[in-house]
Parts: structure tokens; C-alpha cells; sequence
């Protein structure tokens, strides 16, 4: 049996670190000069905050970019965060540690070595709202939120103003899920994109929390031209199985590499009565 998990970061920019722990979601530390703030806690396994307190020894708030239960299951340790309302009802519905202990298996085999004790439970906290346009005044360092639903009704994106670094999380990938029961709509996301795209000329990265974890910008303006074809019916309307159920994947891909067959990054999957 484990007694503890492991975490661990990597230096993105001078303001910016990625941090590690069990599983496939990254999370993010971003720092100023006064205050930090930390981008999701993950599937909430292990002593996340003692990690982080154990580098950083200045005030920090904890920011949950959306409540999926691999992005906000370790919140707990934590007396206050910041999340959008809208995700609030869908994070006490995704703390459960069987179905955590499932997702984890994919990328950690041995999860069944980690007991139940190094999982962390449902938020007793305080909730503070994160809204569209709130800005973090980190010193010398400024985070700004922008709401971005699709993915889930509350998805938020962190836009790092000083190092033009957008934090996309889960809100525009190689893979958007659009299909769960708390994602909005297709033609609701093509909107969000648009207000994402107002924001374009103000940087130059876009990192994400899965996979490869960073994307060329143009992903946002691929996901945008896939919304659109899925609104207008001509996507190529791949059928897509996930985790037993069917859904649709707007876009060919190669089978062996999952990439798009047309040399294209963004792609959408979604369900034919959430258009
Ligand atoms: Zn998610």
C-alpha cells in the first residue's frame, strides 16, 4: 500500500508552473510578487496543499477552472475557492471515490494501491463566484477569468496577462467534450468561442490540462470553424463511443494517431440533441 502521492512541477515562465500530481490532469501555479494563485486541484488524491506550502509561502487563492472530478475533487483541503456557479451542482455529484478510483486507472494502474485515506472528500468550504472578467492583481502579474461554457455550463478560462499565456483547461482541445449531460449546447460554445476570440491579440500561448497540455492558438479558431459545421450540418459526423455510450465526432480522424485526417488540431464531440 502507498502512504502518500508524489506531486511535482515544471517551470513554464517566469510567472507560471505546472504541477503534477496522480493521474492525467495538470494542474497550474501561477505567481506574482505578493499572492499565488493555484488552477485546479485535480482528482484530489493526496496532500496537494502541503505540496504547495511547501514552495510557496506567500497568500494564494485556489481557482477552479470547471467541476469535473478530475479538475476540483481536492478542494477540500482548502477553506475558500474560487469556481463558477454553474458548476457547483455537478462537483457534489463527481466526489465519489469509485468513480474517481475508475477514471484514474487509465493513466495509473496501480491505483488500487492508494487507500481510500489519501483521497480527499466533498468541499465544506466557501465558495467565492468566479465571473467573467475578474481580475487577479498577483503583483506584477495579472490573471484575468473569462467564462467560456461548453465543455461545462461554468467553464472558465485564465488569461496571464503579463506572460500572454491563455489557460484554455478543458474549454478548447484536440478533443472538446460537448456531449455530457452538463455541457451547453453547440451553438451556445460557438458564442463562447467568439468571446475567447476577443481576446486573441492579448497572447501568444495557450496551454491546456490534458495530453500534451499546450496547443497553437489556432486551435481556438479550428474548434470555432468545427462548431460552425456541426450548426450548419456539414461536419463528417464520426460515430464515437466513449465509456460505453454513442455519441458524434465532427471531425475524420486517423484511427492509430487520433489526429484529424485533414492535418487540422481542434475537433468537437458531441450529442445530436445538444446542438
Ligand atoms: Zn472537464
Amino acid at each position: 500500500m502507498k502512504t502518500k502521492v508524489d506531486f511535482s512541477k515544471e517551470k513554464i515562465t517566469d510567472h507560471l508552473d505546472r504541477i503534477r500530481g496522480l493521474g492525467d490532469a495538470c494542474m497550474y501555479f501561477i505567481h506574482g510578487q505578493t499572492k499565488g494563485i493555484l488552477v485546479d486541484t485535480a482528482y484530489g488524491v493526496g496532500d496537494l496543499k502541503g505540496y504547495i506550502e511547501s514552495f510557496w509561502d506567500k497568500p494564494y487563492d485556489v481557482v477552479i477552472t470547471h467541476g469535473h472530478a478530475d479538475h476540483a475533487n481536492g478542494i477540500d483541503q482548502w477553506d475558500e475557492v474560487y469556481m463558477n456557479h454553474h458548476d457547483k451542482n455537478l462537483l457534489s455529484a463527481k466526489t465519489d471515490i469509485a468513480l474517481r478510483r475508475a477514471m484514474l486507472k487509465r493513466s495509473v494502474p496501480d491505483i488500487d494501491d492508494y487507500p481510500d485515506s489519501l483521497f480527499q472528500m466533498g468541499f465544506h468550504g466557501r465558495f467565492h463566484e468566479l465571473e467573467d472578467g475578474m481580475v487577479f492583481d498577483l503583483g506584477q502579474c495579472h490573471v484575468q477569468a473569462i467564462y467560456a461554457p461548453g465543455h461545462t455550463q461554468g467553464m472558465m478560462t485564465l488569461l496571464i496577462e503579463e506572460d500572454r499565456i491563455m489557460l484554455f483547461g478543458d474549454a478548447c482541445g484536440v478533443f472538446t467534450f460537448l456531449f455530457k449531460p452538463e455541457s451547453s449546447s453547440v451553438a451556445v460554445y460557438a458564442d463562447a468561442l467568439k468571446h475567447l476570440k476577443s481576446y486573441e491579440d492579448r497572447y501568444d500561448r495557450v496551454l491546456r490540462q490534458h495530453g500534451t497540455c499546450e496547443s497553437d492558438k489556432s486551435i481556438l479558431d479550428e474548434n470555432l470553424q468545427v462548431a460552425q459545421e456541426i450548426l450548419n450540418g456539414s461536419d463528417d459526423h464520426i460515430p464515437f463511443e466513449y465509456m460505453g455510450e454513442q455519441h458524434w465526432l465532427a471531425k475524420a480522424i486517423d484511427e492509430k494517431t487520433m489526429t484529424r485526417k485533414d492535418g487540422k488540431n481542434g475537433n468537437i464531440v458531441y450529442a445530436s440533441h445538444k446542438i
